[in-house]
């Protein structure tokens, strides 16, 4: 059935999405609860309960409030499941999860994503069938699937915009070919991106309308979340804080620029810096770990990659003004070795009113941040659209 706006039907069911978003961002709220943060009467949000309860999307328990008896009303367990897929540079990594926004299964494989996108999708969709079948569910109890992408997604035509970045997949509608693939809907962004959003919904950015989340790996990356909301820009490029220039006679950089920030302090360049002290094959976890092992080297790398990133999150305090900036992804791993140099350079560098109302903290997702923020963004399609 088509609402028509301004419709009984259209009221009916806006108020419904109220209540739905009411409990999913509170967890168990009674019915009163909802009444004040929706604004809606307590009549009419009794009916909707009802309404929504008969429809096995909520359910509703005995509890007390203020000492007197109450009903508490969370999603239902059962409503509906979500699939999260998260393509990094040598892994794959996918969970499940259901409405209520309980992760119930999750596995990981190595995977060299780059290779090949029909590879990397027969992958996930192997992994995602089992997972299901371990959580007696099929494809038909699937609402959607996100799936991130280590690599920039264009957001006018839907594919895979570098072919530098992600060869395997360059020109690819990630979107549509998932889809195919899975039978199911898919909504795609890359991995900074929803490493923002697992940190916003359930990690160290929870609360902050205004925050950022740097992603440093092999390369660096940032998810920016601007009043609540991810900021993707027109194009979908916004965020490669990695290509800020820092210095025009530089490294070469990967995407054709000289002295991008990622090439002082992606892992990938930082294995380069480090080849005269460790030789070859040095990955970006090996590096934190011989860093926080005390190899003066690593520790000197680390810290500088935190200072020159610190430079780029301080022209992003100065531009955004958030208050908290979140740091993931393999480098994120060291620590203080890495965030008290960046902290001391967006102190150096940032005007001091944006350098006081920021803090920079530890993802608290580690490398979950992404699945998780695949998951969070079929819940918020599913919910908001
Ligand atoms: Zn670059």
């Amino acid at each position: 059935m088509v609402a028509m706006p301004g419709s009984q039907t259209s009221l009916r069911e806006a108020n419904q999405r109220r209540v739905i978003e009411a409990v999913r961002e509170s967890g168990a709220p009674t019915q009163a609860d909802i009444a004040r943060s929706t604004g809606l009467s307590r009549a009419t949000v009794s009916n909707i309960v009802r309404e929504l309860t008969a429809g096995g999307l909520l359910v509703v328990t005995p509890t007390s409030a203020g000492g007197r008896r109450a009903r508490a009303v969370s999603l239902a367990p059962g409503a509906g499941l979500a699939v999260g897929v998260d393509f990094g540079h040598s892994h794959l990594r996918v969970a499940i999860g259901n409405l209520a926004r309980e992760v119930i299964a999750e596995r990981v494989m190595p995977l060299d994503v780059g290779a090949s996108a029909a590879d990397g999708l027969s992958a996930a969709e192997r992994l995602m069938d089992g997972l299901l079948a371990s959580a007696g569910a099929t494809r038909e109890d699937v609402v959607g699937i996100g799936l991130g992408v280590p690599g920039p997604v264009d957001a006018v035509t839907g594919t895979i915009g570098s072919s530098t970045i992600l060869p395997g997949w360059a020109g690819i509608h990630a979107a549509d070919e998932a889809a195919r693939r899975l039978g199911r809907p898919v909504h795609v962004d890359n991995d900074a991106n929803l490493g923002a959003l697992g940190e916003m919904t359930w990690g160290a950015a929870h609360g902050h309308a205004d925050a950022a989340y740097i992603k440093i790996s092999s390369g660096v990356g940032a998810g920016i979340v601007i009043g609540g909301r991810l900021y993707h820009g027109p194009g979908g490029t916004a965020g490669e804080l990695g290509h800020l220039t820092l210095d025009e006679r530089g490294p070469m950089c990967r995407c054709g620029n000289r002295g991008c920030l990622e090439t002082y302090a992606g892992g990938r360049y930082l294995a380069e810096l480090l080849r005269h002290a460790h030789g070859d094959g040095l990955t970006t976890a090996r590096i934190v770990e011989l860093a926080l092992a005390g190899d003066a080297p690593c520790r000197r790398a680390v810290g500088d990659a935190g200072r020159y990133v610190g430079a780029g999150v301080a022209s992003l305090c100065n531009l955004l003004n958030p208050t908290r900036v979140v740091v993931g992804g393999d480098l994120g791993r060291a620590g203080a070795l890495l965030l008290d140099p960046m902290a001391e350079a967006v102190r150096r560098s940032a005007i001091a009113s944006a350098a006081s109302l920021v803090s920079i903290v530890p993802g608290v997702l580690g490398d979950r941040a992404e699945v998780l923020g695949a998951l969070a963004l079929v819940l918020q399609v599913a919910f908001n659209s």
